[in-house]
């Protein structure tokens, strides 16, 4: 490059390649530098309005991966797009510090095996200060990713989940279902995991993925009917262990029960399984002997057949008259088994309200490790699934067995440790939310959810309005407030730190927060008898601790302010997650029908580019500051957004990143760039030569206004979409308008224009300037939320540089508004008439196999008379678009067509046909016009501003047929690249110079300028 072309070269700050990377670097220190994000935050006086949001938490338990990201980047959209109509939005981050995730990461770090392990080993004050080093950690990477993903979200704002001060709000939720008597302690079944060694929700059962293929034994045992010689209840389980801790048995009243003889025994079950149940017994040897309604089996009783190694069931039937005995039953599936089922209420939650509907006891004899205690005589100290076979074989011993054999069934495993869980009957905590179901169903109707599917989903789930049981058994959560008398039982819940210190019952010390063990250490004296009283020995469930955040997050000041938040969105995990606890606590919290958030956008999971979930097993998981390293993130972004709808499940390509939205991103940076060029050549001034000025001016013309009226359809639809959170078909928009209007369309109609310097054609370039800059920077504004870093580049480097005066940061700018006076409608369907027409001449070429580049002599449109008009009144961009000389209108097909000379091409109404023919002069014409753009290309690669003017153009080693075509056009080529003279050499030997490679027609070519 010349010393002239580096000069020309730093008379515009963008580099002639769009280097993303490079860009976003720059750009993240222009934002800290100036500080950017703190000033969005001072927007909040002058907002036209406050947009709610509350951040749904990351665990900080892992590494955040490209599924995290694009969700994040969702939020961002919401965020900058808002902020730029005038909105402001509390975009404040959040963490999910506490909790189950975060204990079984920290075990596994520790290498302890177990709860108990742990308490022995590693105690729980040096366990939680290693619990606060974990989320540490992965806090850093979080934030890494969120500040190379360009995601402004106010980090020094954030919440923390296990800060005093959150808790001290969640608690005040809790004193608020207390007080509606919506907390109480039951004794129920709940899911329990022996690996973490604690009870889970309803809605942690049903977890995404938390339902495995396992196999257990499928057991079919007899019962003998106390006092009979030979009669037996058949019966079936995959759970032989449950037979430790029967009580009843139960059948469906209504249903018809048959005995069946098999060899010398009579067996019992229900008639329509008779048949099956048989043949899986491979018994083809049996006869119905008798039948009975299933009524008149009630209160039967049967002898329980492992009294002896078990004393505690002999005891429990001195009890209650119901242990051992038959029951009736609804719940009784008779179309499955035997259509007997055996109840064990300390571990079935049907089991479990047949029993305390009667009064019977629950018989639950099980430790923490799920092991059996002393109670289950010889089971005693084994882990309860261990002992399928012992009682199959117990079974055995006593004349109760009957057929074992494996089977593969879905079994519901905890859906972080993936043991399979076991239910147990237990003293925990419940949040009776089926009390105020009918409310959280209506808050939730009324919530705009975007897509149905989810939508469906979610209510789906809600509908089941099962109790929650929020205890949990483990260290690191928010503490159970509720403290409890050891003399007479009288239960205090405490809402607040001043309230547990003025009512402790010994000074507290200094290193004191509300976690456990300390708050452990807090006795306080009982109002009723001065007894002492202690806490309850639980945590609560982590989603309890993150769905408390629209209250707990805010001062009470910032609650009226913000919440109901505007807009959420998360995982589609999250509709038995957060989704749900927030709305949950908050109809708790008012006692009305309204939920903590308006709208709720559920989004698709991210798998690998085939498709398979990410897991460590499979290594294939994307981290997102890994990704980052080397990639853009602008374009993963676009990708991210622009590849599917944002509730699919999306397969994330790193390929595809450098395909679609490079090719988008790149032609937005060089048209910005080719804009630039050109304005700063001609002292464009953007103040000056407005749209406005233009209009005035008179010197638009049809192609102009049309840009103009697709702009303003482009903003109204672009904006839509993104209010409806179809990102895809938005950012489809903007991809459209870039790369067909503007880059395919738009710029070649006008850019022969741009070329000369001419003094009386001046203002004709000024109003081309003023249009591309209006189309340019609109779409540059439009694209913040998706690209920040992009828009950011041209903003600072093109608008600001034209106009000093602009605000700060494109963030600061106002988002664009479309303006209908400017919508043209009719224009815009002639154009579509034209580029139609257009497109159909273009498959005639392809019949004659006629390159685009060749000019043709004539073209003649047969079509109705209304397209005909439009194609008149638009003929010189229809003769330019389709570089044909003339062309002919008519709405019959004229005689003289029929020969070879002529090709044509049809769709609907319009037939077009271009004459066939090379023509000798026009082709030397063709092939001046084709060079002309690659030495024009050539000029701006190198640096050249349009009014430098070469010494000389040197074009090598084309074919001689071509070199003889062009001969005669040289000088009006030199014209038209802007140079003394144009050369041509039969090869490049001929002169000594720096060849560029070019090609035409599949051959290399050679070109050379200076
Ligand atoms: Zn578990
Ligand atoms: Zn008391």
């Amino acid at each position: 490059m010349t010393a002239q072309n580096e000069e020309a070269e730093s008379n515009i700050g963008l580099p002639t390649n769009y280097s993303p990377l490079e860009l976003e670097k720059e750009i993240r220190e222009f934002w800290i530098k100036n500080q950017i994000r703190a000033k969005l935050e001072l927007k909040e006086k002058n907002a036209k309005g406050l947009l709610g949001y509350v951040e749904g938490p990351p665990t900080l338990n892992g590494i955040p991966h490209i599924g995290h990201a694009r969700g994040r980047v969702m939020k961002d959209i919401r965020y900058r797009w808002k902020t730029m109509q005038g909105y402001y939005m509390p975009f404040w981050a959040g963490w999910d510090c506490q909790g189950l995730p975060v204990e079984l990461e920290v075990e596994k770090l520790l290498g302890v095996k177990n709860k108990r392990e742990l308490l022995e080993r590693i105690g729980q004050e040096r366990f939680i200060e290693e619990c606060k080093k974990a989320i540490m950690r992965y806090h850093q990477m979080w934030l890494e990713a969120d500040t190379n993903l360009g995601v402004f979200i106010n980090q020094e704002k954030a919440y923390w989940t296990y800060k005093d001060e959150y808790i001290e709000r969640e608690w005040q939720i809790l004193k608020r279902a207390w007080e509606q008597n919506l907390l109480e302690e039951g004794h129920y079944v709940v899911a329990y995991c022996p690996g973490c060694q604690t009870s889970l929700s309803s809605a942690e059962v049903g977890y995404e993925g938390s339902y495995k293929e396992v196999e257990d034994p499928s057991l079919y045992f007899k019962f003998k009917i106390s006092g009979s010689k030979n009669e037996f209840f058949l019966v079936w389980t995959t759970m032989p262990f449950t037979i430790i801790t029967d009580t009843m048995l139960a059948v469906q009243p209504t249903a018809e029960y048959v005995k069946v003889k098999v060899g010398e025994e009579i067996w019992i079950m229900v008639r329509q399984r008779v048949e099956p149940v048989m043949a899986e017994l491979a018994i083809t040897k049996y006869q119905v002997t008798g039948s009975m309604l299933g009524k008149s089996l009630e209160g039967t009783a049967y002898d329980y057949p492992l009294k002896d190694i078990i004393p505690k069931q002999a005891e429990l039937e001195t009890k209650h008259s119901l242990v051992h005995k038959v029951i009736g039953e609804d719940f009784v599936d008779v179309n499955t088994a035997t259509g007997v089922v055996h109840l064990s209420p300390g571990n079935g939650e049907d089991d479990f309200w047949a029993a305390q509907r009667r009064g019977v006891p629950i018989f639950a004899p099980f430790d923490d490790e799920v092991k059996f205690t002393k109670d289950a005589g010889t089971f005693t100290g084994v882990f309860a699934r261990d002992t399928d076979f012992l009682v199959v074989e117990e079974l055995r011993n006593r004349n109760a067995f009957v057929k074992v054999a494996m089977v593969k069934h879905e079994y519901p495993t905890c859906w972080r440790s993936h043991h399979k869980l076991v239910w147990l009957a237990r003293k925990e905590y419940f949040l009776r939310t089926d009390k105020v179901n009918s409310k959280v169903l209506e808050a939730a109707e009324k919530i705009e959810y975007f897509f149905e599917e989810p939508k469906n989903r979610f209510l789906g789930f809600l509908k089941e309005g099962k109790p929650w049981c929020i205890s949990r058994e483990r260290i690191w959560g928010t503490p159970l407030p509720i403290w409890t008398c050891e003399k007479c039982g009288n239960k205090r819940l405490i809402a607040s730190k001043k309230e547990l210190i003025e009512n402790a019952q010994e000074a507290i010390p200094e290193n004191f927060e509300l976690h456990k063990p300390w708050v452990d250490r807090i006795t306080l004296k009982c109002e009723k008898c001065s007894g002492t009283m202690r806490r309850e020995d639980f945590v609560l469930d982590t989603w309890h601790n993150s769905g408390a955040s629209p209250y707990a997050r805010f001062t009470d000041e910032e609650v009226e302010k913000f919440v109901p938040t505007d807009f959420l969105t998360e995982g589609i995990d999250q509709t038995r997650g957060w989704a749900n606890s927030l709305l949950l606590e908050y109809v708790i919290l008012t006692g009305k029908p309204t939920g903590p958030y308006k709208a709720f956008l559920f989004q698709g999971l991210t798998q690998d580019a085939k498709g398979r979930k990410m897991s460590k097993s499979l290594g294939n998981v994307v981290e997102t500051n890994k990704l980052l390293e080397k990639n853009s993130a602008d374009l993963c972004r676009f990708y991210m957004m622009r590849k599917c709808s944002p509730i699919d499940f999306m397969n994330f390509d790193m390929q595809e990143l450098n395909r679609r939205p490079y090719q988008v991103l790149s032609t937005l940076y060089h048209l910005s760039r080719f804009f630039l060029q050109n304005a700063t050549f001609d002292e464009f001034n953007p103040k000056k030569y407005t749209l406005d000025w233009a209009f005035k001016a008179n010197q638009l013309q049809a192609v102009d206004l049309w840009l103009l009226s697709k702009l303003q359809e482009k903003i109204e639809d672009y904006t839509n979409k993104l209010e409806r959170c179809e990102f895809n078909v938005a950012v489809a928009v903007l991809d459209d308008f870039v790369i067909e209007t503007l880059s395919r369309l738009y710029v070649p109609m006008i850019r022969k224009e741009l070329w000369t310097d001419e003094p009386e054609t001046l203002e004709r370039r000024q109003t081309i300037y003023a249009l591309l800059h209006h189309a340019l920077k609109t779409v540059t504004l439009l694209f913040n939320p998706v690209t920040p870093y992009l828009s950011e580049a041209l903003y600072q480097k093109v608008y600001r540089q034209l106009e000093p005066k602009l605000p700060e940061s494109v963030n600061l700018a106002s988002w664009p508004v479309p303006n209908e006076k400017i919508r043209n409608k009719t224009l815009e369907a002639q154009f579509e008439i034209l580029l139609k027409t257009v497109s159909i001449a273009y498959a005639a070429r392809q019949q004659g196999k006629l390159k685009r580049r060749w000019p043709l002599s004539k073209a003649i449109v047969v079509a109705p008379e209304k397209t005909l008009e439009v194609l008149k009144h638009l003929e010189s961009l229809f003769l330019e678009l389709t570089n044909v000389k003339a062309a002919e209108y008519t709405a019959q097909i004229p005689e003289y067509v029929g020969g070879e000379n002529w090709v044509s091409s049809q769709e609907g109404d319009i037939t077009v046909f271009v004459s066939g023919q090379r023509d000798e002069t026009l082709l030397g014409e063709g092939i001046m016009r084709d060079l002309a753009r690659r030495v024009q290309a050539l000029r701006k690669e190198m640096g050249f501003v349009p009014t430098d003017v070469l010494e000389s153009v040197h074009i090598a080693e084309l074919e001689d047929e071509s070199m003889t075509l062009l001969e005669p056009y040289l000088e009006e080529m030199a014209g038209l690249v802007r140079s003394r003279k144009v050369y041509l050499h039969g090869s490049r030997g001929e002169v000594e110079a720096e060849w560029h490679e070019s090609e035409l027609d599949g051959k290399r070519i050679y070109l050379n300028i200076h």
